[in-house]
């Protein structure tokens, strides 16, 4: 090899998961970028050798669905904290909600200071989403202009009843939003339950004193989230506006949004970890730290939802990670505690592990559920979401035979609860590489290197 030639770094020998295939290759790297992929690349006079064998290579998990509570910070998770955890659960870009920043993103001001959060401050990549919210119409078409990569909107109260937080649509603002949305080609997520609903039968149980986690998950009844679904289609199909629908816990939400799809609609589904391995009965046991909306379903609704997964179904998997400290956990009332499950740094082994090596899906299908499922929807299919040449060099080295238990101490989120502590997880990340440059491994942790950039 000529010196203008010489690559930067190797790995060697792993078993590379590919968009269609996995095959045992060397991957080579320079700038930051695959350049090469090939069996036995020369190795002479490249600066770094990484051994891959015995290791999958998979591409960095790309999770769209990330609440960092950045400006406004206090006690909650931060660029720093959260961006760790992601790391060292192989994440190398992850997309952060209009909420729960003070202020929440749903202006371009807002969305400058929550740039200025970010950064020099995150350890991998990062985009943004705009929020879509009553009386703030005006600012999404220079929300667009700025750079957010698509708009988030609730269809439930997002339970925070402080005057300048996040708030749910109205009607009139989801319709009128996706005429907007629409114009510009951008996409609306929604968080798809019905708020008439849940907001009357919480009511009904706080007042007849059902106050259990079982109540509370019988608050938020499937009809719901497919009522909300069926609603946002109706306008979607007015407005010609490109839907995601965020964390879908059940199988009928995403039959319903497949056959819109088959009408040629442009819709995408998106589930999490935590409706794939854990149920309404594991809420019981866990308690707050298993709260989320919509609620943890029972263990058919979980396995009906792997089926349509395995068929091609579901777009792709975010963590939903939504942490908070750990006192607004503890409430005598399970409604009054705070709902979101803090599970950035599991999502990939959770999905490998509890999808590939213990139901055999194909690691072709967890890679593009996991990386270029959302690179696609979202705009970055160019640089990120899979291995080959000219892509980032983003890259995970995973484990499938090594089999480990999470303990607290393991977390690098900054308030170290989640429903995964104390679970056997039958793989295991060693290694996490953002544009060639390692920022998490077993051994040396997650680095100091905080060389994370936006990407739009
Ligand atoms: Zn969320």
């Amino acid at each position: 090899m000529v010196g203008r030639d010489k690559l930067d770094m190797i790995i060697k020998n792993g078993r590379v998961v590919l968009r269609n295939e996995v095959r045992v290759l060397d991957i080579g790297i320079k700038a930051g970028k695959i350049v090469q992929l090939g069996e036995e690349l020369e190795a002479e006079g490249a600066a770094e050798l990484v051994d891959a064998s015995g290791l999958t290579v998979m591409a960095g998990m790309i999770d769209v669905h990330v609440h960092l509570n950045e400006p406004g910070l206090g006690d909650w998770e931060g660029f720093e904290s959260g961006s760790a955890a992601l790391a060292a659960g192989g994440c190398t870009t992850y997309v952060d909600m209009p909420l729960n920043g003070i202020p929440p993103t749903v202006t371009v001001s807002a969305m400058r200071q929550k740039l200025d959060a970010a950064q020099g401050r995150s350890y991998v990549d990062y985009a943004i989403w705009g929020g879509l919210v009553p009386g703030k119409l005006h600012e999404l078409i220079p929300l667009h202009e700025a750079g957010v990569v698509g708009f988030k909107a609730f269809m439930s109260s997002p339970g925070d009843p402080s005057e300048d937080a996040f708030r749910e649509v109205d009607d009139f603002t989801l319709l009128e939003g996706m005429k907007i949305i629409a114009s510009v080609n951008k996409v609306l997520a929604l968080h798809a339950e019905s708020e008439p609903i849940v907001s009357k039968l919480g009511q009904a149980m706080r007042a007849e004193g059902r106050l259990t986690p079982a109540d509370y998950a019988a608050s938020r009844p499937i009809v719901a989230e497919l009522e909300a679904i069926n609603r946002a289609l109706f306008y979607a199909e007015q407005t010609g506006c490109a839907l995601h629908f965020v964390h879908i816990s059940s199988e009928a939400g995403v039959q319903m949004i497949t056959e819109a799809r088959g009408r040629g609609m442009n819709v995408t589904v998106e589930t999490c970890p935590h409706y794939l391995t854990l149920t309404a009965a594991d809420l019981d046991v866990l308690g707050a730290v298993a709260k989320c909306s919509p609620p943890l379903r029972d263990a058919a609704e979980l396995e009906k939802l792997w089926g349509v997964i395995a068929e091609g179904k579901v777009d792709l998997i975010s963590s939903d990670h939504s942490p908070c400290p750990a006192s607004m956990k503890e409430a005598d009332n399970f409604f009054d505690a705070w709902g979101g499950i803090a599970g950035a740094q599991s999502s990939m082994e959770l999905i490998v592990g509890e999808g590939h090596v213990k139901r055999g899906l194909p690691l072709t299908l967890i890679s593009d559920l996991l990386a270029g499922g959302p690179a696609r929807r979202f705009g970055l299919q160019d640089i990120k979401g899979e291995i080959r040449i000219g892509a980032d060099a983003d890259l995970v080295l995973i484990d499938l035979l090594k089999t480990y238990i999470l303990e607290e101490q393991q977390l690098y989120q900054r308030h170290k609860h989640s429903p995964y502590i104390g679970k056997e997880f039958p793989c295991k990340i060693i290694a996490t590489y953002l544009r060639g440059q390692m920022v998490y491994g077993e051994e040396a942790g997650v680095s100091g290197n905080k060389q994370g950039r936006w990407v739009k």
